[in-house]
Order: C-alpha cells, then structure tokens, then sequence
C-alpha cells in the first residue's frame, strides 16, 4: 500500500525534512539516533534552532508563534523530526504548559510566559501525579491555602521527569478541600523550582538513568497572580492538557526509524553463520512489525484526518495504546538481535561489542514507561470502552 500526498503536501515534507537534517546540530541526532541520553544544553540548542525557524510551538495561537497548519501538516512535521533524529520540543513546555497559558492565561501571563517558553528560556516540569493521585489524579492532596497576597503550598508531587533541569514548575493544588466533587476544588499554579521551601529528590530508575523525580513542597509561597485561569477551575485545564499530551505520543515516526535500525542490526548479527535477518522466524518478527506500524499509521492519518477543530479525538486512546505497544515490542526485538551481547548494557570504551547492543537493555527498561505515562494503557481501555464503543 502506498499513501500518496497531494504536492502541496510533499512539497512541505520535503521542506520539513531538509530543514531537520540540515539545521538541526548534527551531533545532537547523533546523539538520538545512538539512543544515549541528550544533555540539557543539547535540548535547549536543538528548540532554539527550532524556535528561529517557526518550528518549535506550531499548533499554538497564530499570535504567540503558531503557524495555522491543519493537522496532516502538523504529522508530517512531527514525523520528520522524528525520522532524522530531531529532540521534539519539550513536550512540558510545547505541548502542556504553553497551550494551556495561551488559552486560559490572563493577557500579562501570555506576554510573560508565552515567549520565554517557546524559546525554553523556562524549563518547565508538570507536577501532577502525587504518591496516591496517578490514574485517580483528583485525589491529589497536595494543598494551597491563601494568606494574603500569597498561596500557600504543601505537599508532594512524583514522578517529575526531568524537575532536575527545570525553571518553573505548572502544579496542580487543592485549593478547596470542601468542594462537594473532589474535582471542583483543583487549581493551577505555577512558580520557580528555586523557590524556598522546594526540595527536589532523584528517583533512581531500573535502567541507571536519573529521568524522574520526587518534588517536596515545605510553606512555599507563591504570589496569587500565578495562578493560571480561574481558583477551582484546574481540573478543566488539566484534561485539557492531558488530551494534548495524548496527540502524537504514537511516536509513530521513532519506532519507523528504530524498526529500521532493527533491520540494519539483523545484518549484522550472525548465527549458524548467516545473518539473522535471513532467518525466517526473525524476518516473519520485523515483517509483522512492519504491518502493525503500517496499520497504526493510517489509523493516525484517519485521526488526523477527522480532527479538523484542533481538539484532542477521543481515538487519540487507540494511538496511544497501540503506539505504546509497538515501541516496547521494537526494543524488545533488538534485546533478542543483540541475544548475549545485550548483557553488557554498561559497557564503555574499549568494549567490542557495538553501541546499539550495549543501549538495548537499558532501553527496553526504560520502554516500560511508555505504557504508563501520558494515562496508562489500562485506563485507555477504559476511555476506549466508553467514548468509541459506548460500552
Ligand atoms: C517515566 C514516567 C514519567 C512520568 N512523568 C511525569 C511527570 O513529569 N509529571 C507527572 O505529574 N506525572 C508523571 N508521571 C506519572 C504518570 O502520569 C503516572 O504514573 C500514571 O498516571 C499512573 O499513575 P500511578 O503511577 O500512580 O499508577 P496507578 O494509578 O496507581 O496505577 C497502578 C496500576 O493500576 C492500573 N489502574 C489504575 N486505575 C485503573 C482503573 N480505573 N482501571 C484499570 N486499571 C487501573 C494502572 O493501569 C496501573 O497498571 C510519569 C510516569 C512515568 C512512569
């Protein structure tokens, strides 16, 4: 099956695609493409040469930086950026946090936000689940009280990926224990990760990376004019911002160039003396691969397709949980490439064995993510169930 594009439209793949390999630092996709961890600084250069060139924010409001692109645009761009190995813009900022001043923000925090997260001046993280508020995240306990011209904060949020590098953080409080629905009472706030009385604490993860951590909040102030939106009216902009999180979190382009790689390492591992790629069972594995990826993503096209107003499509779900599967079920196809090689997972200079076996494991490790955040695959049944096939 071929999927044929109007000119117009490969005309602006074409565009995308010789912007990313061309602009963008090529020690940086390097860097994706080995599948290493990017440093900070090499975020920050990779959405700043994004941002000059229009490319960072291009799903916000016209006025703040976004370009009006129908949704098969904004695929193909996140596509390409994908296959030539281009960090996406930080999701917290570009995709969370920004959208979410843009549309509920007063005009004063539009103009001093809006700019400086675009062009990730502000390193933002999301402090929303907490130890007993994930899946159930109106459960959260952590609490601001008002005092004066302040809110005060206390509490515990988990799971902050990334809070090691970030400015501000965009938290979710409890500002009305009262409140007769437990979702009524939320509100949103945001202040600086330096603030007195933030403690920030590494959670140590299964594939040796620091990625995520605990965020401890002691009598932390924060003036009421960082509040987002309206008091009490949280809830509302967190679903708002947990549907955009959804969007594009198939990763479709990702698996295409790591099921690619799979087929280059299925060369070059032998056994019985032949590639493995020429084994039959090992060929059948990428070949069904390449058919689950295939199907996924003309179900994206069909979605995107259908979501001409900009709104999250309740069949984001599906993208989600099938995209999540498809990348877990990749890196577990390059552990079993890699077989005894995949051992050495740490293993550093002077080792023989090649980059790509030494990063499986931790890899397929830290995939097990993928089916969690963004609202486990368990609860996109559920949405599922409900909101497509009304059971
Ligand atoms: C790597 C990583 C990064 C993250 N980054 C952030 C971040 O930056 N900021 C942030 O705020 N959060 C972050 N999260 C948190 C993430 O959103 C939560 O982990 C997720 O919502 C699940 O919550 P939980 O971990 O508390 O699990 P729980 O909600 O306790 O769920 C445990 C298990 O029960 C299942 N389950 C729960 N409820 C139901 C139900 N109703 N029906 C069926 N099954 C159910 C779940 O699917 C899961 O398998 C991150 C998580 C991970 C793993």
């Amino acid at each position: 099956m071929r999927l044929q594009l109007s000119p117009e439209l490969e005309a602006f793949r074409e565009e995308m695609r010789t912007f990313f390999t061309t602009q963008v630092p090529q020690e940086i996709r390097d860097t994706v493409a080995a599948r290493r961890d990017l440093t900070k600084d090499q975020y920050v250069q990779a959405m700043r040469t994004l941002n000059a060139a229009g490319l960072a924010v291009p799903h916000w409001p016209v006025e703040w930086g976004g370009r009006g692109w129908t949704p098969l645009q904004m695929h193909i761009w996140r596509e390409e950026m994908q296959l030539a190995c281009v960090p996406e813009p930080l999701p917290f900022n570009a995709s969370m946090i920004g959208p979410v001043i843009a549309a509920f923000g007063n005009q004063e925090q539009k103009e001093r936000f809006l700019p400086r997260t675009a062009n990730i001046d502000i390193w933002w993280c999301q402090g929303f689940s907490e130890p007993d508020a994930g899946s159930d995240l109106a459960s959260l306990r952590t609490t601001a009280v008002r005092d004066g011209d302040d809110w005060v904060v206390n509490g515990q949020k988990t799971w902050t990926t990334l809070g090691q590098h970030a400015d501000w953080i965009f938290c979710l409080v409890r500002t009305d224990p009262t409140a007769e629905k437990k979702q009524r009472g939320i509100s949103l706030l945001v202040f600086p990760m330096d603030t007195p009385g933030v403690t920030l604490r590494p959670i140590q993860l299964i594939d040796g990376g620091h990625e995520v951590n605990e965020v401890f909040f002691e009598d932390v102030r924060v003036p009421a004019e960082d509040l987002i939106g309206e008091e009490n009216r949280g809830w509302d902009y967190a679903k708002f911002l947990l549907g955009n999180e959804r969007v594009g979190i198939a990763r479709i382009g990702a698996s295409k160039r790591l099921l690619a790689q799979a087929k280059s390492f299925a060369e070059q591992v032998t056994a019985g003396g032949r590639p493995l790629a020429e084994d039959p069972r090992t060929a059948d594995r990428i070949a069904e691969l390449e058919n689950e990826l295939l199907a996924l993503e003309l179900t994206a096209l069909r979605v995107v397709a259908h979501s001409a107003d900009g709104k999250p499509h309740p069949a984001s779900s599906v993208l989600k949980l099938r995209g999540s599967e498809l990348q877990q079920d990749i890196t577990e196809l390059v552990v079993d490439l890699a077989g005894p090689l995949s051992l050495s997972s740490f293993a550093d200079g002077g080792s023989e064995v090649p980059d790509w076996a030494r990063v499986a494991t931790p890899e397929y490790l830290n995939y097990r993510k993928v089916s969690i955040y963004g609202g486990s695959n368990e609860v996109q049944r559920t949405i599922i169930a409900g909101t497509i096939l009304g059971l």
